[in-house]
């Protein structure tokens, strides 16, 4: 079964003057698509405020005078929402060459590093050089002079240079270890607003893939989020061949209430369903909106026997719930369809069984679950 979209339908609100003039616009896909894409709108909160109002003119009688310019008003908003959309992404763009600048910088550090090494290396091979050759020419000095006194000069003069050279070499090491420790230092100070600015990114990406995965009007997860928990739960189940099931559900004569009560009531009812539905389910169980007025649900570690038995218990749930519009109580039930996973089952093929079965329910009179 396809996702419906959300949808307003023709609305007799006695309430509601009818409008002179123009022809209502009573095609109830058309207002079902512009609601549709409304509440995708709704993900962005700066415009809710204009969301709403534009809401409101699809809930009142809309004639074909006033379509082009609500059809104006929503591309206007799907134009900022695009704004935003470009905005935010060039903000993670710039913080990324940010990070990609701070990631050279540690790398020139590397390479100072290891600059800094050689001339260490050279520094003290210098040292080794002069040391021998002060060594050498004292040896000789030794060996070619006269008496002790001459000895004596010789070998301070060369202790003299030898302390030189020592003390040469101490500077030359302690300005490499400075410059070592004055990069180590602000390396390491990249190192950590580098880790905050990822950790950040991260944060922000997965606030976004999580905001991407939930249903606006009943804040369950969506299809989206369907589509990816059912591949990892097939995974699963190839692996450890829990038995698995997975139900349909489908709000029975859903636009007879859009039709009577307003596309607000319908609202109401979808989030209530999914409501029950949710606080129900076990914590390793999965729900989400498919689309229109269907939700699926993923039972791990469940017999076809047991959740069908569940099942029925939300069957009942939703039946007891006792809807009232407009003061009139209002009997709102649903329909499933159920299926276990089989082996070498694909995400849509397990769908489909359990969404035959559901249009069984529905043949059947509706208010049921049959397994398939
Ligand atoms: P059945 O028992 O055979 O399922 O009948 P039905 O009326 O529920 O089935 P149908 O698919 O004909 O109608 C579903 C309606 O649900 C049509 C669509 O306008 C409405 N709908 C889909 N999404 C939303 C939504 O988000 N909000 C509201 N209020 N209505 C929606
Ligand atoms: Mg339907
Ligand atoms: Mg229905």
């Amino acid at each position: 079964m396809m996702p419906a979209p959300r949808g307003v339908g023709a609305e007799p609100v006695k309430t509601q003057p009818e409008p002179s003039g123009e022809s209502l616009v009573d095609d109830a896909r058309v207002r079902a698509i512009l609601a549709a894409m409304l509440a995708e709108l709704r993900r962005d909160t700066e415009l809710v405020t204009q969301i709403d109002a534009l809401d409101s003119k699809l809930t009142a009688s809309l004639t074909r005078d006033q379509l082009p310019e609500v059809l104006s008003s929503l591309t206007e908003l799907v134009g900022q929402r695009i704004q935003r959309i470009e905005r935010a992404k060039q903000e993670i763009e710039g913080l990324l060459s940010h990070m990609v600048g701070k990631l050279d910088e540690i790398g020139q550090f590397v390479a100072d590093q290891n600059q800094n090494q050689s001339q260490a290396q050279a520094s003290s091979e210098t040292l080794n050089v002069q040391l021998a050759g002060e060594m050498k020419a004292m040896g000789e000095s030794v060996e070619s002079a006269d008496d002790l006194q001459q000895i004596r000069l010789q070998v301070r003069s060369r202790i003299d240079s030898i302390d030189r050279h020592l003390q040469e070499f101490r500077q030359r090491e302690a300005a490499l270890t400075s410059a070592m420790q004055a990069r180590s230092e602000q390396m390491l100070s990249r190192i950590t607003e580098l880790e905050a600015e990822a950790n950040r990114l991260h944060g922000q990406l997965k606030d976004e893939q999580r905001q991407s995965m939930i249903d606006v009007l009943t804040k369950i997860p969506n299809r989206l989020a369907y589509d990816k928990r059912i591949e990892e739960e097939l995974k699963r189940w190839q692996r450890f061949k829990q038995p698995t099931c997975i139900a349909v559900w489908d709000v029975d004569h859903f636009k007879r209430i859009n039709d009577a009560y307003g596309h607000r009531a319908g609202d109401k009812v979808l989030e209530t369903v999914a409501d029950c539905l949710a606080h129900r389910i076990r914590g390793t169980d999965f729900l989400a909106r498919y689309g229109g007025e269907e939700f699926v649900m993923i039972l791990p570690g469940t017999e076809l026997d047991n959740a069908l038995r569940v099942v029925e218990e939300m069957h009942a749930a939703i039946a007891r719930i006792g809807f009232h519009f407009r003061g009139t109580p209002v009997s709102i039930t649903v329909s499933s369809g159920i299926t276990a996973l089989l082996s070498n089952d694909s995400a849509g093929a397990a769908f489909d069984r359990a969404d035959k079965a559901l249009y069984q329910a529905k043949a059947n009179g509706r208010n049921r679950c049959v397994s398939n």
